[in-house]
């Protein structure tokens, strides 16, 4: 599903934020990144979209090869990669309907498709009933289901989120996970970087541990691992 081959990334500004890396990831599984701050966790998944380009080496996700592949291209991988962030990033003038419809109307979905999958994907983060409103009449832990609910609505083969939970207290944050196992559960892939050593020690999965641009643990039901 996933594949990178001896990937770096050097800034302009000098600094290596991912250096030589290599992994594999399968479909379907579930993967947390974890690491110290300015490890390099954000710039590797950024390079899973494209929003990073590597300075060196390949990555392969799903069947584009991102190193070859056409500018004009990219918004075919960005419908196959849904992405989720710690701050939401909902459209504050759009209610939640609007906020979901817009991600499938970009890709040319049917009027008639993308009211359907609206609403089925609302019923799968349980916000059907939150349809009109817009993202400041919902608390996080909602907004963040919102944010989630769009980044699936185009049935993307890989979720990537990024510190989804960052935002949100503990209860709140296991409602996010519970709605984000069921995601893995349907077979999509899925990759959470995260700083929640609950999470991770709670709900197991395959570990991949970054520090300075490198995994230096790659563990299947592994643990958190730093001091929290
Ligand atoms: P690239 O080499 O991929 O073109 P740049 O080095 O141009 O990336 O960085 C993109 C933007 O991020 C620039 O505006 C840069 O100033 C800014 N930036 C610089 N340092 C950091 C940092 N430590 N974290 C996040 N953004 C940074
Ligand atoms: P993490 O997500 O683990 O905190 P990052 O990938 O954000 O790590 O950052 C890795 C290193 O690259 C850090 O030293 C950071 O300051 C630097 N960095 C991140 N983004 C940029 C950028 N756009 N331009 C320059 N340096 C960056």
């Amino acid at each position: 599903m996933i594949e990178m081959l001896n990937v770096s990334k050097k800034y302009s500004n000098g600094i290596t934020a991912v250096n030589n890396l290599s992994v594999k990831i399968e479909q379907g599984e579930f993967v947390y990144i974890v690491g110290p701050s300015g490890a390099g966790k954000s710039t590797f998944i950024k390079m899973m979209y494209r929003e990073v380009k590597p300075t060196s080496g390949t990555v392969q996700v799903g069947k584009y090869n991102l190193s070859t592949m056409k500018e004009r291209d990219v918004p075919l991988l960005r419908r196959f990669v849904g992405v989720v962030f710690q701050d939401f990033k909902l459209l504050p003038k759009l209610t939640v309907y609007e906020n979901i419809a817009y991600a499938m109307e970009v890709v040319e979905k049917s009027p008639k498709v993308i009211q359907k999958r609206v609403l089925e994907v609302l019923d799968l983060v349980g916000l059907k009933h939150k349809v009109r409103m817009f993202p400041n009449e919902l608390s996080g832990g909602e907004q963040q289901r919102i944010a989630i609910a769009r980044a699936i609505a185009n049935m993307p083969g890989v979720l990537i989120a990024d510190e989804p939970t960052g935002n949100l207290d503990p209860d709140t944050s296991m409602e996010i996970m519970r709605i984000l196992e069921e995601i893995n559960n349907q077979g999509t892939t899925i990759l959470m970087a995260t700083h929640n050593s609950q999470i991770v020690n709670d709900i197991k999965h395959r570990v991949l541990a970054i520090e300075n641009g490198r995994i230096v643990r790659d563990q299947q039901e592994g643990e958190y691992g730093y001091e929290s």
